[in-house]
């Protein structure tokens, strides 16, 4: 296998997803999970045009920032979850947040930053007990009793149920879809939400058929097949 033939097939599918489901490949960003390789691959995929790298863990996030830091455009986005304690440190790196999981963390953005940071609220839609995450209730209700000047929550983002039933992961992405335009009809400020982090190697045409606008793919495009 090279990153080559992966990154082509992945290519490929967003494609076909984007075009069953008529909307613009164009609106799918793929962010590569690069969690479980080092350095020199990411150099790799960077070499092939892949911009947006997402990490899941401060300490590694960090330490790969700084050992690509020549490398002014990439994006940087953090999807795992993220202890307050660690905010200060992955801050001035992060251009999304994945993983906006509890009050107590945005709290914690909002006295630590100095310009807005563009977040994901993550729900937890299947509302599986060892998953992160608030609840679409609470959701709304977090994003309509704050008043944050620096945390910007752009969109929604999910994890599914580690399954391949398709009536399933659809049942989840679109309860993530419609959650989103409820909130973004809110039209409350700093709560853009119009954006969908959703699918993953095992379901990214799926989300894409639901809606995704942002799709994070570690496997697919990182490990044989
Ligand atoms: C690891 C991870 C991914 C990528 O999963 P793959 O199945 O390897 O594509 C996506 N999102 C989050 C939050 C992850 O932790």
């Amino acid at each position: 296998m090279s990153y080559n033939d992966n990154l082509q097939k992945i290519e490929t599918r967003i494609a076909k997803a984007a075009q069953t489901s008529g909307r613009d490949r164009s609106d799918v960003h793929l962010v590569a999970v690069t969690k479980t390789v080092d350095v020199a691959a990411m150099e790799k995929l960077y070499d092939l045009g892949v911009r947006h790298f997402g990490e899941n863990r401060a300490d590694v996030f960090t330490e790969k920032v700084a050992a690509l830091a020549d490398k002014t455009d990439i994006v940087w986005h953090y999807i795992g979850s993220l202890q307050t304690r660690k905010v200060r440190a992955i801050l001035p790196h992060i251009s999304f947040l994945h993983s906006l999981d509890r009050k107590s963390l945005a709290d914690e953005i909002e006295k630590r930053a100095t310009e807005k940071v563009a977040c994901f609220l993550q729900v937890n839609i299947s509302e599986e007990e060892t998953k992160h995450g608030f609840n679409a209730e609470e959701a709304l209700a977090f994003v309509q009793s704050q008043n944050y000047q620096h945390v910007e929550i752009v969109g929604l983002m999910t994890m599914a149920p580690n399954t391949d039933d398709e009536q399933t992961l659809h049942h989840v992405f679109q309860g993530l879809k419609a959650l989103q335009l409820e909130i973004e009809k809110l039209g409350i400020a700093n709560v853009p939400c119009h954006e969908l982090s959703m699918g993953m190697t095992n379901d990214f045409e799926i989300a894409i058929e639901d809606g995704a606008t942002f799709i994070r793919v570690g496997r697919a495009l990182v490990e044989e097949n």
